[in-house]
């Protein structure tokens, strides 16, 4: 498969490394064949052997029963004629049995990969008595719950409050990455994370969304530690586009129905065009049947960015957590995305990883992420005015962007 993949059959393409690739495939696939045809000259012989003895066998019966029943014994007729026919009835188990080594032992090897991964103990996990996050407020792309909704808010709690309190992780126990992260996301508002790359911004969404528990600190949803509730429930709460969001081989519609396995094909096509891909997709001579994934017809990085948003917008999520595609896009997909973005934001707390940082200019707060810590944190305007590691940010990427013809 690794070899075979696309990306891994380009990657060696780049590299010319496809003999030495072309090698190892051929080493590989000749050792399989030899262990093939051993396995099957052995069955031969075995079979030989078997058939031979079903030839030899009656006639040594009737050699030896012939001459008891010529000699003293006076063995009669029926009885050996009884032998042939008992010996007869022995092939098939002894065949049977012969083969059930063979097959026990391709079952040891493969069940022993299957248990291994039954056994595997996930990391994270629902605790004993997780309460389940009631479901929340379906929000609609173009809702007007938009801007700082605050607390009191008609005495309701607006769901999709998120807190960071004090969080330190690691991947590694000996290695911290992220130290004493605290913010926090109200509903309408957008939280960007900029910094470095290895800043840890990615790492710090995932545990947003509980891929992994902090080693210190908490994240609370809605003032529940992440940690006491279930993870389906969790799950139903965020949504998330990734930089490299992933498309299953099947047809566009499959790939966008299982952000909500219950969606009509009319509410699919209208999260499409509220991401602006409904166009590109009925260009495509399948439509919404186009079977695409790593061996079907392959989008483009802005299409699928904007596909990971219309399954976002289906789901429509409280939280929205945004990785900003590091490649370069055409300015025509990144504008779709952005305008696609914007009505989205509207009553979910977003939490965007920006690597430009003209998409977050309008951010209620923007967090600089740098050795693991929060470095500086305010508005774009209180940080431009700080002049600090934002501010040199910013000027580089004007400085380049003014550069350019
Ligand atoms: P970028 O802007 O380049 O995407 P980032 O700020 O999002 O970077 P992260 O992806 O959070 O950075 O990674 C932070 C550090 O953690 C990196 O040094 C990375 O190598 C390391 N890292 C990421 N995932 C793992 C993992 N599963 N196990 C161990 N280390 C990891």
């Amino acid at each position: 498969q690794d070899t075979m993949s696309i990306n891994g059959f380009l990657m060696r393409r780049i590299f010319g490394s496809l003999s030495t690739e072309r090698d190892r495939y051929e080493r590989q696939s000749r050792l399989f064949a030899d262990i093939a045809i051993r396995r099957s000259l052995i069955w031969r012989w075995f079979t030989l052997a078997l058939g031979l003895f079903s030839f030899i066998g009656p006639a040594a019966i009737y050699w030896y029963g012939g001459l008891l029943a010529m000699g003293p014994e006076r063995l009669s007729i029926g009885t050996i004629v009884a032998f042939v026919a008992y010996l007869g009835r022995i092939y098939a188990p002894t065949s049977a049995l012969a083969t059930v080594h063979v097959d026990v032992m391709s079952a040891v090897a493969v069940f022993d990969r299957i248990f291994a991964m039954l056994d595997a103990e996930p990391t994270v996990r629902d605790r004993p008595g997780a309460i389940e996050l009631p479901p929340a407020l379906r929000l609609e792309p173009a809702s007007d719950l938009g801007g700082q909704v605050t607390r009191d808010r008609g005495g309701e709690v607006p769901s999709g409050h998120l807190v960071f309190e004090n969080v330190s992780f690691g991947y590694r126990a000996d290695r911290p990455l992220l130290e004493g992260i605290s913010f926090e996301a109200w509903p309408g508002q957008l939280v960007a994370l900029v910094g470095p790359s290895g800043a840890g911004k990615t790492t710090l969404t995932y545990l947003a969304a509980r891929f992994y528990d902090p080693t210190a600190g908490r994240v609370l949803l809605d003032d529940h530690d992440l940690r006491d509730v279930t993870l389906a429930s969790l799950q139903a709460r965020i949504g998330m586009v990734t930089q490299e969001p992933y498309l299953f081989h099947a047809s566009l519609m499959e790939n966008l129905i299982i952000a909500r396995p219950d969606a009509t094909r009319q509410e699919v096509i209208a999260a499409c065009q509220a991401a602006y891909m409904h166009d590109a997709i009925s260009a495509l001579p399948e439509g919404y049947d186009t079977v695409v994934g790593e061996r079907g017809y392959r989008l483009s990085g802005g299409e699928r960015q904007r596909l990971a948003l219309a399954r976002v917008i289906l789901k429509s999520p409280p939280v929205l957590i945004l990785d900003e595609a590091t490649s370069s896009l055409d300015s025509r997909s990144e504008t779709l995305i952005q305008r696609a973005i914007a009505p989205l934001r509207a009553g979910r707390a977003t939490l965007a990883i920006a690597h430009r940082l003209s998409t977050i200019l309008d951010a209620d707060l923007i967090l600089v992420l740098a050795g693991g810590r929060i470095e500086e944190r305010g508005t774009h305007a209180d940080l431009l005015a700080r002049r600090g590691l934002y501010a040199r940010l910013y000027e580089e990427q004007f400085r380049v962007a003014a550069d350019l013809p």
